[in-house]
């Protein structure tokens, strides 16, 4: 990024590992919709020369004195979001907020990110995994973000056995929090979203109605499919600056909204009156940054070893070398018909 509204590519000096620290090589990396945010909408404010990408599998390539557990030339899952474990945050059990306010997402945020010949990943004791042998790298490289993201918005959603959930947006992050509601016991459970290559694997990871919010109002679709009750829970993984009203007025007195979309624009976010019961609906608005580091990658190789989720489906689009790189952000921005998630191999 080389500030707001502007990609191309930079000279920077090679990172060097402290000695808690590793150094990445990337082999296979992926945009994601926040780093269209981040430099189309300018979402965290300039930023100059700063190395986008958050998502990425790779080797190391070096390791501090401290380090324990990894070595030069092991395969690696690199989380987006990499805490400093020794914090207060931490200990309050907000890995993801340690240093400040989602100040453990650092990569393509406040230090370079993984678009880039080598990385540097803080901790890595605490914040790398170690990549499965025979683990295609369309699949892991799923994992640092799309996967534990879309999982952790239908946790935040509180789903219980046989409630009815309804998914608000089916990038590749709504898609996962529909694998994720399916896991946790959904029953009914809508997908709202418009393109067909979305809506198809939606139906496969779980979702038992499409709402296409481009024939009517979402809201209105939902309630009446489910006779004026609306649902128990609602995840919000993608859609416009309304999308947490319209999850209000969907979602019944004492259910849950939960909120992973990354709202990139405008200084506040509509509430609707009436439908949150004047503010005592009992409809609880909970969202939050994925939490990142080590045990969380470890936890989504766990899913998608014993085929719990099949995130590599997702990926329709793949790029190979840094000479594709942009054209792979581009596609991200653009969102043809036919993409969920396109990869660069390294
Ligand atoms: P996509 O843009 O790929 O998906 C967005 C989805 O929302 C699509 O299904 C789209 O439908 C749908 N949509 C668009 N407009 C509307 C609307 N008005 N009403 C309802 N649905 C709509 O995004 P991603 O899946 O890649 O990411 C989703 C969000 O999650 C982004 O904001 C991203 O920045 C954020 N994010 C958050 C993270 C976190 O840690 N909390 C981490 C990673 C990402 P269609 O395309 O078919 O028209
Ligand atoms: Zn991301």
């Amino acid at each position: 990024m080389l500030g707001i509204g502007k990609v191309g590519w930079i000279e920077k000096e090679a990172p060097v590992a402290g000695p808690y620290d590793a150094i990445v090589k990337p082999l296979a990396v992926a945009p994601c919709t926040s780093d269209i945010h981040t430099v189309w909408e300018g979402a965290l404010g300039d930023r100059k020369d700063l190395i986008l990408g958050h998502e990425a599998v790779g080797e190391v390539v070096e390791v501090g004195s401290e380090v324990k557990d990894f070595k030069v030339g092991d395969r690696v899952i690199v989380p987006a979001i990499t805490p400093d474990w020794r914090s207060e945050a931490v200990a309050q059990g907000y890995p993801q907020h340690s240093g400040g306010m989602l100040a453990g997402w650092k990569f393509s945020n406040f230090k370079d990110g993984v678009f880039a010949e080598e990385f540097h990943v803080n901790d890595a004791d605490m914040n790398l995994a170690i990549m499965p042998k025979g683990m295609s790298l369309e699949q892991a490289v799923m994992l640092p973000d799309m996967a534990p993201t879309g999982i952790q918005g239908a946790e935040l959603a509180r789903i219980k056995p046989g409630e009815t959930v309804a998914v608000i947006g089916i990038g590749p992050v709504g898609l996962m929090s529909v694998a994720g509601a399916a896991i946790l016991g959904a029953g009914r459970l809508f997908a709202v979203g418009n393109r067909q290559v979305c809506a198809d694997l939606a139906t496969e990871y779980g979702a038992t109605d499409i709402i296409d919010y481009k024939k009517g109002d979402i809201v209105e679709q939902i309630l009446k499919a489910t006779g004026g009750k609306g649902v128990d829970a609602t995840v919000i993984a993608g859609g416009a600056s309304d999308s947490l009203g319209q999850a209000i007025e969907m979602t019944r007195p004492g259910g849950t909204i939960s909120n992973v979309n990354y709202f990139g624009s405008g200084d506040s976010i509509p509430i609707p009156r009436l439908a949150w019961g004047n503010g005592m609906s009992h409809k609880d608005i909970r969202g939050g940054l994925v939490a990142g580091g080590r045990l969380k990658m470890e936890q989504m190789v766990n899913l998608a070893v014993y085929n719990r989720i099949q995130p590599e489906k997702m990926v329709t689009h793949v790029f190979d070398g840094f000479e594709n790189m942009e054209k792979a952000l581009l596609l991200m921005k653009e969102k043809p018909k036919d993409l969920i998630k396109p990869v660069v191999l390294l």
